[in-house]
């Protein structure tokens, strides 16, 4: 094993990675060049040239300690899979030797029947195939041991076709993306161009917390977030965890995971304490969303090791802590062409630029048309705990973009009338709209959808989830609202030039859409009256949320843009409603358990024994013990309605689980198991601030927050 300690970024970076110049290295100039070719065009790989592509890959991975090989996808869950095959094959004459071929490269195939498909797979057709996606870089990946197994990017879909995973869709948005964006380059007279792509950062936020607090919470291993937990004296009120000094402990974990990640190829540049105590972030810098989607996935697993390592424990779960901030990953994300042009960068006169104005108008007209299913891609369980927290972006989904952009937009709808001045404004420039200034646009951190002046930041995404379900999203509204701004500049400019065509469409998009545009304070209650006036899209929980991918409207926009099918849409939703379900009732069980087997138990013997210590003091003189007295009547009586409500608790989840209709039993967990699991927190929250320390069976907040 090489010393990593005494390397330079550069000397580790992408190291366990097949990059372009190992490719180079060990295969031949025609061979490399024919793989480039097929990733730039999105074409099939002709199999010898795959059969050379593979055996690259092995004797890169073979002399790099690497045993196995995986096809490793993402299934409908919000994590990856692998299942690994070792390089050992047996010749004609018996002989051990190791082998891959381009057609183990290129296509596996997994039983699949333990893997959500919502219907799509039938048992008995339990088949899946997984397909190389090769324009994302194969890596190898180590256990504690060493071993390597080299990891090949694959998509899954099930035998008749159907998509099964996430990075499936992911790719089919981004070519439709790239076509529709090409189309109205070329219109606006861009004859350049060849690619665009969209292109993504996420800031990754997370908890770290030592490891042995995390073992003897049930909670926590079991549904990932604290389900009980009185608040502690201190939590983020003074503001001193944010951008503070790095403890020495975190520091070496932070150090550990950059170079665990560096090895990856993944270009972790940002890392600093977040707002609540014990609470994180990591920023790569940005890149292809396909490639980044994977990373991300990366990132988390490398960071739950990491943790490990360090006997900490990695927390990804979106609200693991009640009082605190929540955790999400801001989907930092913009297009970029192949001629490294920014098409959300407004430049120095963004007044005369139609691309920029075209393209975020695209993106807002998207967000508001489409403002259900954005919401949709950030919803689960998990962070329906966090939206609409006080401190996390509220579940009403709007556009920030600044005061100058809020402004210009202003002055282009009311030049509307005379098209003649609007034209004007466009080609020649407009006083209301100056050189954006980039902190101007970001001095806004309440909004879901935020204008970062040069990028949209969507920050409702949840720390936990995959970042394809959003970027499939974003990728797909806008190659919708650009498809339909093209076909308006075709008909439009038979008639008319194209200056006066692109000025009308855009004031007609400001016009229509700019209800989405909210710059203020999203966590006002002003903001709900004056959203609900606008008539926005709201919805508090996931289980409503989503229930419009079964909506006509999106059922056309995912076919027509060649997304997901009527019947994939489907499946997917029953696999988020089935997947709600499981994580109440998780976290509904836990609760019974730590209540019924940790929490009675404990709080009964400690009132036991001042109990019998009041016995001995009343023995002495019967007007002693008063305050023991009061502190056992309080006690008891909060240890019988805890009783209660576990009982409670217990007769919630008999009534949702006997419900057969997935859909009605996901709503009974939401409106009956989530309430009797509040009420019980309630109680035993009560209980934990009269108990005596050391009588609680499990660390406290405090101890698990502020941990040396
Ligand atoms: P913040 O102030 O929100 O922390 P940063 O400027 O640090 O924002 O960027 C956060 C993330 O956004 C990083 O991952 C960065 O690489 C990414 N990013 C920067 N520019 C772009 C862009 N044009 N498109 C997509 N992501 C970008
Ligand atoms: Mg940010």
């Amino acid at each position: 094993m090489a010393d990593y300690e005494r390397m330079s970024i550069k000397d580790i970076f992408a190291e366990e990675v097949f990059t372009d110049e190992v490719m180079r290295r060990y295969m031949s100039e025609d061979a490399y060049r024919a793989l480039k070719d097929v990733i730039a065009r999105g074409d099939e790989l002709p199999r010898s040239i795959a059969d050379e592509v593979a055996s690259a890959m092995k004797t890169w991975a073979v002399e790099k300690g690497a045993t196995h090989y995986t096809h490793w996808f993402q299934p409908l869950t919000e994590y990856t899979a692998e299942k690994h095959d070792s390089f050992i094959s047996v010749d004609k004459e018996g002989k051990v030797i190791l082998d891959f071929s381009g057609k183990s490269l290129s296509k596996g195939e997994a039983d699949a029947s333990s893997f959500p498909s919502g219907g799509i797979r039938a048992t008995f057709e339990a088949r899946g195939y997984t397909v190389w996606d090769c324009s994302s870089p194969a890596f190898i990946k180590r256990s504690k041991g060493g071993a390597g197994v080299l990891c090949i990017p694959t998509a899954f879909c099930a035998y008749t076709g159907e998509a099964l995973d996430k990075k499936t869709p992911l790719l089919r948005s981004m070519n439709v993306l790239n076509r529709e964006v090409l189309r109205l380059l070329r219109l606006l007279g861009d004859k350049d161009t060849k690619k665009v792509t969209p292109v993504v950062g996420g800031e990754q936020e997370y908890f770290l917390i030592d490891k042995n607090h995390y073992m003897q919470r049930e909670d926590l291993k079991y549904a990932g977030r604290t389900l009980f937990g009185a608040p502690p004296a201190k939590g983020q009120e003074k503001s001193d965890q944010y951008y503070a000094t790095i403890r020495d402990r975190v520091a070496y974990f932070m150090e550990d995971l950059n170079k665990e990640l560096w090895k990856l190829g993944i270009t972790a540049k940002t890392e600093h304490n977040e707002v609540a105590p014990a609470q994180h972030e990591l920023a790569p810098i940005y890149s292809g969303v396909n490639i980044a989607t994977d990373q991300n996935q990366l990132i988390m697993e490398t960071m739950k090791k990491v943790a490990e390592k360090h006997d900490l424990a990695c927390l990804l779960h979106e609200k693991p802590f009640n009082g605190v901030n929540g955790s999400g990953k801001h989907n930092n994300w913009s297009i970029i062409s192949d001629t490294g042009v920014n098409l959300l960068e407004p430049g120095s006169n963004p007044a005369e630029n139609r691309i920029f104005l075209l393209m975020i108008l695209a993106v807002i007209a998207g967000v508001d048309e489409y403002a259900d299913l954005v919401r949709m891609s950030a919803s689960s369980a998990g962070n329906d705990n966090r939206l609409g927290g006080n401190e996390a972006p509220p579940s009403i989904v709007s556009v920030f973009v600044g005061d100058d952009l809020e402004s210009a937009f202003e002055t282009l709808k009311e030049g509307r009338s005379a098209v003649t001045k609007v034209k004007e404004y466009i080609k020649m420039g407009l006083p209301a709209f100056p050189k954006l200034k980039k902190d101007n646009t970001d001095r806004n951190r309440t909004s879901p959808f935020a204008f970062t002046g040069n990028k949209f930041e969507f920050r409702m995404v949840g720390s936990s989830a995959s970042l394809a379900t959003s970027n499939i999203v974003l990728n797909t509204i806008t190659a919708e609202t650009v498809r339909r701004i093209s076909d308006e500049i075709e008909e439009k400019i038979k008639t008319n030039d194209l200056d006066h065509v692109v000025s009308e469409i855009i004031v007609d998009l400001i016009k229509k859409h700019d209800r989405v545009i909210y710059n203020g304070n999203n966590y006002s209650k002003e903001w709900i009256e004056e959203a609900k006036r606008r008539g926005l899209h709201m919805t508090n929980n996931s289980l409503d949320a989503y229930k419009c991918l079964l909506d006509p409207e999106i059922v056309g926009l995912y076919e027509r843009n060649g997304i997901l099918t009527e019947k994939e849409l489907a499946s997917r939703y029953e696999i988020f409603v089935d997947n709600y379900t499981k994580t109440i009732n998780i976290e509904a069980l836990a609760m019974r358990n730590i209540a019924r087997k940790q929490i009675l138990p404990a709080v009964m013997r400690s009132e036991g024994k001042m109990a019998a210590y009041l016995k001995d003091l009343r023995k002495i003189d019967a007007n002693l013990g008063k305050a023991e007295e009061k502190i056992i009547r309080e006690t008891d009586s909060l240890i019988v309605e805890t009783e209660i409500r576990t009982t409670e608790l217990e007769r919630a989840i008999d009534k949702a689980k006997i419900i057969g209709d997935t859909v009605k039993k996901a709503e009974c967990y939401r409106d009956c198991v989530l309430t009797a699991m509040n009420k019980l927190r309630e109680s035993v929250d009560a209980l934990e601030l009269i108990t005596e320390k050391k009588e609680w069976p499990f660390p406290s907040y405090g101890d698990m927050l502020f941990y040396e």
